[in-house]
């Protein structure tokens, strides 16, 4: 599931390519992915596109007239910009695909300067929503602080974890309306680094489990940035290079695996319905 990071190197690949450019053609391949069903395909036509942001894991495409497209990739989603005869791509591999668009494309977007972006789904749980940029606003305003800000200071974090005492940790950093852009693989990095069970509850972490938490959380949600993230594309050209934090990961994936701490062999639980793993014995 492309998370924070991965949606922000999205966000940073394709701004340099697409700001500016007016949609000049949009196909909807499956009406179910997109809303308002009704006049998506019209209302997009001819929009120029001014910017692209990110709100934790959701890309925000501002549009000229007072609207803006909301896209998520929820589980499976990518977006491919074809760009010149290659493909740039972001977003969740989807095995043995080599070309786009594909059975996995649901909204092509042709834009005026000859670039083509195309959302991909395999299964389905993603969306690409039109908004009145009122609406849109509004829709973000809820979301939790995305911990990259440098208005999320530890006293925020403090905060939050007081109102989540009864939680799990998991949980807790899970929920999107708290903090937004973490997802399963960073909260298991997160909590690993900090030496913390996935499992405990958010109000036995003494004040300096906290502190080593949330330092983690910044720093390693930074490193994942700039390592592009953890992805890797299954496309046969393309401009941009694959996401290298796989090579940084200590828990997420290595369930059974031996912990690069302690040598003995990572647990495996399931913890707020995800699948969670850690060292039974390097995290209090
Ligand atoms: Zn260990």
């Amino acid at each position: 599931m492309p998370e924070l990071p991965e949606v922000e190197t999205i966000r940073r690949d394709l701004s340099r390519l697409i700001i500016g450019a007016r949609i000049v053609d949009v196909i909807v391949s499956l009406s179910k992915f997109v809303s308002p069903r009704r006049l998506f395909e019209q209302r997009l036509v001819g929009r120029r596109i001014t910017s692209l942001k990110r709100y934790g894991k959701l890309l925000v495409f501002a549009l000229d007239g007072n609207y803006a497209l909301q896209v998520h990739l929820k589980m499976t989603g990518q977006i491919v910009l074809r760009h010149k005869g290659k493909v740039l791509f972001g977003g969740h591999p989807i095995a043995g695909l080599l070309e786009v668009p594909n059975r996995y494309t649901h909204l092509t977007i042709s834009l005026s300067t000859g670039d083509v972006l195309y959302v991909n789904d395999l299964r389905q749980f993603g969306y690409a929503k039109l908004f009145t940029t009122e609406d849109s606003q509004k829709i973000v305003s809820r979301f939790g602080i995305d911990p990259l800000l440098p208005s999320f200071t530890f006293a925020v974090f403090e905060g939050l974890l007081k109102k989540a005492t009864g939680r799990t940790v998991k949980a807790f950093l899970l929920d999107q309306s708290k903090m937004s852009g973490l997802g399963n693989i960073y909260t298991d990095e997160s909590c690993f680094a900090a030496s913390i069970k996935p499992t405990r509850r958010a109000g036995t972490l003494t004040g300096a489990e906290q502190k080593k938490l949330y330092k983690n959380i910044r720093a390693i949600l930074k490193c994942a940035v700039a390592k592009r993230g953890t992805t890797s594309s299954t496309y046969e050209r393309t401009y941009t290079k694959a996401g290298s934090y796989t090579r940084y990961l200590k828990v997420y994936g290595r369930a059974g695996k031996p912990c690069q701490r302690c040598g003995r062999p990572l647990s495996k639980a399931r913890v707020s319905g995800r699948g969670t793993v850690y060292c039974f014995y390097c995290q209090a």
